[in-house]
């Protein structure tokens, strides 16, 4: 096969490449370079200090970050940058380069303990939802020891990136790492006093998450010819190509050599990072591709979900591709999304969502199930807001994605167990699946015995749920941090009844039996196994009392419940003032979002669409004229079409001159919601209102004369 551009091997020249395992991480300081590096009694505090999710003391800093140096002086390095998760949903990153003078004014290479552990950001643009007022913008960036530090490799060096979480001057969170770190602390701990509870042996717990990411893939020079896709990553016309994806022949389809030659290069950079990328593959649309990690800790998990977006970026570029994230770049394709999949797991590593092989482990199991049911039943419309984006407005509901109705599928095997503990009635579902009665009245259940329902947001899928409505440029941090925060708080109800139950005397089996029967019969609402894209459905979840927030505009206000605040606020995850910021960003990167495709699409058809179909008109008016001066009889359709392209011309005129003033509405406005509203509502209505006649025009407008790539180009196969 053709060797891929650019493909950057140096560092691990040395290395047999075939053996991922050979070089898997070897751009991390990872655990194992760290017992090898530091002092014993150094690494020893520094295991301890991770473990009780306590900060390093100033003496173990300073031995971290001297083995840090060395390691990095070694590997190349010439700057470190404390990298981080703002708010605006990208990575941020300030390099620092190693040198500094020495006493005799010579220079030198230094990095200390402090400028491991904490880094001060000039933070005063970055979105903080009016927590920082400029006067005092100082934000913090504080080493996360649970993130391995890695390398970048740049075109001329290489940078030490260093994971941190962002904290404003009084430790507000102004990212998205802390919630998450602080949301899997709390499951944690409902978790172990679950199991406590339980007559497990407790162990730590850790939320885990392995997020398959979709993506497209086209020609980054016919992209760059689109300011649509540069600016708004995504195409705001585009009239349809006379082949989509109407024959699926994309699907799981062999994978052409160039892209193979790009997937390669992205599984090598991720390896050396210890991103552990494990599955490739063709999806649904053309051009549609996804990678899937195995799964980590879900902080990791975010972390290297960020980093792979990155990575999809940046090698794409060097095999001229232009990775597009965004969650509906085309229209009347299939969009993109991000399927969060989920689970608890101890630290031994038990998989508390796994059906066991013991009626005890099934009784865990039942508990941990009823927890999530709990936990989406009470919060399902805030998981529903946690992935509302412009971008995800398209897909959710559409009939390709996830309703934007929450809902969880569970399977027929499951259910059935579920429905005959609800009933009471366990040998009747015992003909088909119950293996083990008798002493325990539990069923045994079998693993992988779970159907495929591509039309549920919420699935189990065996031993975890997936999550599919978010949205594929998301960071996961928030799903999971809603995940987690919501699932703490069901646990932390299942626990007290469990505890009442116990303490008035109850045997254990019963009790928990109890207490799971209880939960089932309240989350039945939210259990749905039938087409989620069916119109009845929406009808039938109203019946449910489920809410259904259509889009962003409706999702955001669930934010403001007192519920959605509660769950935050109670365990200490985000404090209120914290949360409003968050709401209030929202907000602003919606609006930011529409305001930027509308002056996209103005530009677009002002400078590019419009003078091209008057050309397009002056020629055959010309050519009609010429026709008509020798004597030959213009044929009555021939100029009916030129009429109607004129009409349509004239049309978009009139829609043009209408956006430009829902823009110029919308901006007036001043109150928060209000203004998110008009965005929503009159521009999104106005800008779609143009698209249309775009779009029309394009299908009639000489192919020579239109400025743009055209979808069938975008999609054709990459060759
Ligand atoms: P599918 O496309 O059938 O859903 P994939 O193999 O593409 O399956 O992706 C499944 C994803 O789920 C992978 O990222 C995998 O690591 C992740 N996963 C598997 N088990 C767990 C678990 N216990 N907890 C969290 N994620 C998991
Ligand atoms: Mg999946």
């Amino acid at each position: 096969m053709a060797k891929a551009q650019g493909l950057d091997t140096s560092s691990i020249s040395r290395l047999d490449q075939t053996r991922i395992s050979q070089y898997f991480g070897c751009n991390t300081f990872s655990e194992r370079t760290m017992r090898e590096r530091l002092q014993k009694d150094a690494y020893k505090a520094y295991r301890q200090a991770l473990k009780r999710g306590e900060t390093l003391s100033p003496e173990v800093a300073r031995s971290v970050a001297l083995a840090m140096k060395e390691w990095a002086l070694e590997q190349g390095c010439t700057h470190f940058t404390h990298w981080f998760l703002p708010m605006t949903g990208a990575t941020a990153e300030k390099h620092d380069a190693f040198i500094t003078w020495d006493e005799d004014g010579a220079v030198i290479e230094r990095f200390s303990g402090g400028q491991l552990i904490q880094g001060e950001p000039d933070a005063s643009s970055f979105p903080s939802g009016g927590l920082r007022a400029t006067f005092e913008a100082r934000g913090y960036t504080a080493w996360d020891p649970a993130s391995p530090a890695f390398i970048m490799e740049g075109p001329l060096g290489k940078t030490l990136c260093i994971p941190t979480a962002f904290v404003g001057y009084h430790g507000e969170a102004l990212d998205h790492k802390v919630p998450l770190l602080r949301s899997m602390e709390v499951v944690s701990r409902r978790a172990q006093e679950s199991l406590t509870l339980l007559g497990v042996k407790p162990d730590a717990v850790v939320a885990q998450c392995g997020p398959e990411q979709e993506y497209f893939a086209v020609d980054l020079e016919l992209a760059q010819q689109r300011p649509d896709l540069m600016f708004a990553n995504r195409t705001l016309q585009g009239a349809k190509p006379p082949k989509g994806q109407e024959l699926e022949d994309h699907y799981f389809g062999s994978i052409k050599e160039r892209v193979l030659g790009f997937m390669q290069e992205v599984e090598l950079e991720c390896f050396k990072l210890g991103i552990p990328a494990k599955t490739r593959h063709n999806e649904v649309a053309p051009n549609q591709f996804e990678i899937a990690p195995i799964y980590e800790s879900a902080n990791l998990a975010s972390d290297h979900n960020q980093l792979l977006m990155e990575i999809l970026k940046s090698v794409g570029e060097r095999h001229g591709l232009a990775v597009l994230l965004h969650e509906k770049p085309f229209a009347g394709v299939n969009g993109s999304g991000k399927h969060v999949n989920w689970s608890l797991a101890t630290e031994e590593g038990s998989n508390l969502l796994e059906p066991g092989h013991t009626p005890e482990q099934n009784l865990q199991f039942l508990y941990f199930l009823c927890a999530t049911l709990k936990a989406i039943h009470a919060h399902g419309g805030l998981l529903r807001a946690a992935i509302a984006s412009a971008g995800n407005d398209h897909r959710l509901g559409a009939n390709e994605a996830p309703p934007a109705i929450m809902s969880v599928f569970l399977g027929s095997q499951l259910n059935h167990i579920l429905e005959a503990i609800e009933t009471g009635d366990v040998t009747d579902a015992s003909t088909q699946h119950i293996l083990d009665l008798g002493i325990t009245n539990l069923p045994m259940i079998e693993k992988d015995a779970t159907d495929r329902n591509r039309t549920s947001p919420f699935a189990f899928t065996g031993n975890k749920f997936e999550f599919r409505a978010v949205g594929s440029s998301q960071p996961i941090a928030l799903p999971l941090t809603v995940i987690n925060a919501a699932v703490a708080e069901a646990l932390e109800g299942l626990n007290a009844q469990l505890d009442a139950e116990l303490k008035s005397g109850k045997e254990h089996q019963a009790a928990v039996m109890g207490v799971v029967r209880k939960a089932i019969l309240e989350t039945k609402a939210i259990r749905f196994e039938g087409n989620g894209y069916a119109e009845d459905w929406k009808h039938e979840a109203e019946r449910r009392g489920l809410p259904h927030a259509k889009d962003t505009v409706a999702a955001l206000h669930i934010w403001e419940q007192p519920a959605s605040k509660a769950v935050f606020t109670r365990p200490g995850i985000l404090a209120e003032h914290e949360l409003e910021a968050r709401v209030h960003i929202r907000h602003e990167q919606y609006q930011k979002a529409i305001a930027i495709e509308t002056q996209v699409l103005r530009e677009m058809a002002e400078t590019q669409i419009l003078p091209a179909i008057s050309t397009d008109l002056g020629a055959r008016a010309g050519s009609l004229a010429k026709l008509a001066s020798v004597g030959v009889a213009i044929p009555a359709p021939l100029k009916a079409a030129l009429e109607a392209q004129a009409a349509l011309a004239g049309e978009a005129q009139i829609r043009l001159k209408d956006l430009k003033a829902a823009l110029a509405e919308a901006e007036a406005v001043e109150e928060l919601q209000l203004r998110t509203a008009t965005f929503g509502g009159r521009v999104n209505e106005a800008k779609h209102a143009l698209r249309e006649v775009l779009d029309q025009l394009e299908e009639a407008c000489d192919a020579d004369l239109w400025p743009l790539p055209k979808y069938w180009q975008l999609l054709s196969p990459l060759v």
